[in-house]
């Protein structure tokens, strides 16, 4: 951070006139316009933030149109993506060899030492008890279903120990939904990140890759195994009362499975400020790491309660409308979740669960209003593949027809990544929501709250001027004693 970052928000206040539009750093609940608005500092860093209902959600989506996702079409899962992953890997191989600054030997290895458990060991995103426990929760899980009521404990405590838990175990914030079917996938490649670790270095033979064949399908013929191995389609059922597996490839889920606890992971600012580099990657890949470890300690110790557990990473069903309905932010013109606290510069993790618990309110801060009038991500993205203009319903290549959102092609974000050798995350540095401790997060803070028009130019030319979202030299990384990533 530059001196020129440095003021305080005091400063910053008197600067605008604005100091008495401070808001106290405790809890208020007002209701205005049908809404609970509240400010908190520990859950919502300190914005004013307005509580929806799941039936007046922050976000709309037309029923008659919308179909559960298709994972395969997302970018990562088709043929451009799987072609992509390939040339990636090549182009940061020649960073490597020509020591490009940000893309050494050292931040690769910085890198690939944080991604260590970003694939969960192939073991870890599964409705199965791991096949290692630890002797406590092995013998815990074979008792009756533990009954809190017995001490003393509602469902609401239960649910509060539970999100404890989850920040206990590594997550930087935790939020509970109750289950929404339709942000299950319809297929679902089960083991892809297992796929991915038993690939490794093997270079597939891309001469067997033909016009119909994705991702899968490849998988499927390097490992000489069926596609079927690898596609379920999900279904709730009253009929089970474990998640398994039909013969057909159909994964079974009970209906009695209706709370989805919702984890954000906070990457890291100063690695994500290098974008891009292979810092930013370790950033990426750290934050993988801690959503297995985190979401395998947490479906272990509900296990160990009794109840059923089903760890995800981004299996299984989509995460970011999971993390909206668990009230941990709102959608915004990236497609990604913007949370008061860190912006968008977080990893979500999922465990789905029949231990009876209370779901949090999804909220808004006014992340929609401000992304309609900054655009700052369209416009420094590199491959220029965010839309400009205003939200639709419309369909694209890798996203879903019948929600309003703004376009981002997939296909084109995920080739710049491979023509940068690593993953991008210019979007996400740039965003005026992704600051550290500092005068704009603060009077962002503050100011988004009043909602007005008018504010939010001011905040965003003050962002501007302030040098945030400039990538800075990766060089300096490693000189840098303190760490600028926000607590929980
Ligand atoms: S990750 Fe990079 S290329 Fe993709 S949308 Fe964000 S800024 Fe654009
Ligand atoms: S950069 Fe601006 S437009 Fe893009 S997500 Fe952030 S606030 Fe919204």
């Amino acid at each position: 951070m530059t001196d020129k970052n440095v003021f305080t928000r005091r400063g910053f206040l008197k600067l605008g006139g604005l100091a008495a539009m401070s808001v106290p750093a405790i809890s208020v609940a007002k209701s205005f316009g049908g809404y609970d608005i509240v400010t908190s500092e520990e859950e919502y860093g300190g914005f004013l933030v307005r509580r929806h209902t799941k039936k007046n959600p922050p976000y709309e989506v037309n029923d008659a149109v919308y179909k559960r996702y298709d994972l395969p079409r997302s970018a990562g899962l088709n043929k451009n993506g799987f072609l992509d992953h390939f040339r990636r890997k090549q182009n940061l191989n020649k960073n490597i060899a020509n020591k490009v600054t940000g893309f050494t030997r050292l931040e690769a290895a910085f890198a690939g030492g944080a991604s260590s458990f970003m694939a969960g060991l192939g073991v870890i995103y599964s409705f199965e008890p791991l096949d290692y426990p630890h002797p406590l929760t092995k013998d815990l899980s074979k008792m009756p279903p533990w009954n809190p009521g017995e001490y003393g404990l509602s469902a609401k405590d239960v649910s509060n120990i539970v999100k404890k838990a989850a920040k206990f175990y590594g997550a930087s914030m935790a939020g509970i939904a109750e289950v929404d079917e339709r942000w299950f996938y319809n297929t679902e490649p089960t083991s892809v990140e297992e796929m991915i670790t038993l690939l490794g270095d093997a270079k597939p033979d891309l001469s067997r890759l033909d016009p119909e064949d994705d991702l899968i399908n490849l998988f499927a013929k390097t490992l000489r195994k069926s596609r079927d191995e690898f596609i379920t389609n999900v279904i709730f059922s009253g009929e089970v009362d474990k998640p398994m597996v039909r013969e057909d490839g159909t994964k079974v889920i009970p209906k009695s499975m209706r709370h989805m606890i919702t984890m954000a992971f906070e990457m890291d600012y100063d690695c994500m400020e290098t974008q891009v580099s292979g810092l930013a990657l370790a950033a990426a890949g750290s934050g993988y790491s801690r959503m297995a470890f985190t979401s395998a300690s947490l479906a272990e110790f509900i296990r160990a309660l009794g109840y059923n557990a089903m760890p995800m990473g981004n299996s299984t069903s989509l995460s970011v409308p999971c993390a909206i309905d668990a009230g941990l932010g709102e959608m915004s013109r990236i497609g990604i979740l913007v949370t008061p606290k860190y912006g968008p510069r977080i990893r979500i993790a999922k465990v789905l669960t029949d231990l009876p618990l209370v779901p949090d309110s999804p909220i808004s801060f006014g992340v929609r209003e401000f992304c309609e009038i900054c655009g700052k991500c369209a416009k420094y993205c590199p491959g220029q593949v965010i839309e400009k203009g205003g939200q639709s319903f419309k369909p694209f290549p890798t996203g879903n027809a019948g929600v309003k959102k703004w376009q981002l092609d997939g296909n084109k974000c995920y080739s710049t990544w491979a023509d940068f050798g690593a993953v991008c995350h210019t979007c996400i540095m740039v965003c005026p929501f992704n600051k550290p401790e500092g005068w704009v997060h603060e009077a962002t803070r503050i100011l988004i709250g009043a909602r007005s028009g008018s504010i939010d130019k001011i905040l965003l030319k003050l962002d501007d001027a302030s040098g945030y979202g400039v990538g800075k030299d990766p060089g300096a990384y490693w000189k840098k004693n303190n760490f600028m990533h926000i607590k929980s």
